[in-house]
């Protein structure tokens, strides 16, 4: 059963394509106002067209996650136009892919920019507004490198090493206050991302961006008394990526 949000305000990241596209779309069709976020402004109006055609409610604001003012005015769009949040979808996410010696620290820098600053600042700002209200649930999208490590991925896993290390601190801080945080960790899924970084691996086999909105609207449907900390969530076949 998918879960009623209809009375629910979401704010996906990286909302323009790949995953974050299928969550915001999965979470309107369940009801959610969502705020739909991203970098490329056209790509979010028509991810806000499509969900509006289909009778939801979307709301487009670009923003790169790892600019605190940019940051700052897209939760003051929220708070002017719902004034409040119930659900902060941790989802944008970069990557560099190649041997760490020629990885260039320009490139690490942006993807902790993203993936951890990022995380950061969506969840700092989103507190302000769930902790009031004794409400919320932030869900961050991390990966199988947030607790593996391969080849020729060294930036983009110490990124998600860290942004995991964020969300586990940040779940027992956000206890106290009724909110709840998890992590999914997914494995390969049929993106942009996996075709940058594993252009060896058989696209058929992967997982869809589906699969992992399907595991937002889990964790969104657990009764209230339950939480959980983690889903590792990999394709059914092949080495796990
Ligand atoms: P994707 O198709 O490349 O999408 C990445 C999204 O992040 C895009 O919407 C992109 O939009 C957005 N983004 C990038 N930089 C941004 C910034 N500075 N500010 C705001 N948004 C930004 O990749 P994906 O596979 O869907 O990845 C989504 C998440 O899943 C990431 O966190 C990734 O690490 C994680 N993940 C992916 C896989 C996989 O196999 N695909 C596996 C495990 C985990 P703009 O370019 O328009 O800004």
């Amino acid at each position: 059963m998918p879960p009623p949000l209809s009375d629910q305000v979401a704010l996906v990241t990286g909302a323009s394509r790949g995953i974050g596209r299928s969550i915001a779309t999965s979470l309107a069709a369940c009801g959610a106002h969502v705020f739909a976020t991203a970098r490329t402004t056209k790509a979010l109006d028509e991810l806000v067209d499509e969900i509006t055609e289909n009778g939801g409610q979307a709301t487009s604001v670009t923003t790169d996650v790892g600019d605190e003012a940019d940051v700052a005015a897209l939760f003051a769009a929220i708070r002017d136009t719902a004034g409040q949040l119930d659900i902060l979808v941790n989802n944008a996410g970069v990557g560099v892919f190649q041997p760490l010696a020629d990885t260039r620290v320009e490139d690490l820098d942006r993807i902790f920019a993203v993936n951890v600053r990022g995380t950061f600042l969506c969840s700092q700002q989103a507190l302000a507004l769930m902790v009031p209200r004794r409400q919320g649930y932030i869900i961050n999208i991390g990966s199988v490198v947030s607790f593996k490590g391969y080849p020729e991925q060294a930036a983009y896993t110490a990124s998600k090493h860290a942004q995991f290390g964020l969300t586990k601190s940040l779940a027992a801080e956000a206890q106290a206050h009724s909110i709840r945080v998890s992590a999914i960790l997914p494995g390969g899924v049929d993106t942009d991302l996996i075709g940058q970084a594993r252009p060896d691996l058989d696209r058929s086999g992967l997982m869809q961006p589906e699969d992992i909105a399907q595991s937002v609207l889990y964790l969104l449907s657990l009764s209230d008394r339950a939480a959980v900390d983690e889903i590792y969530i990999r394709r059914k076949s092949g080495t796990p990526f």
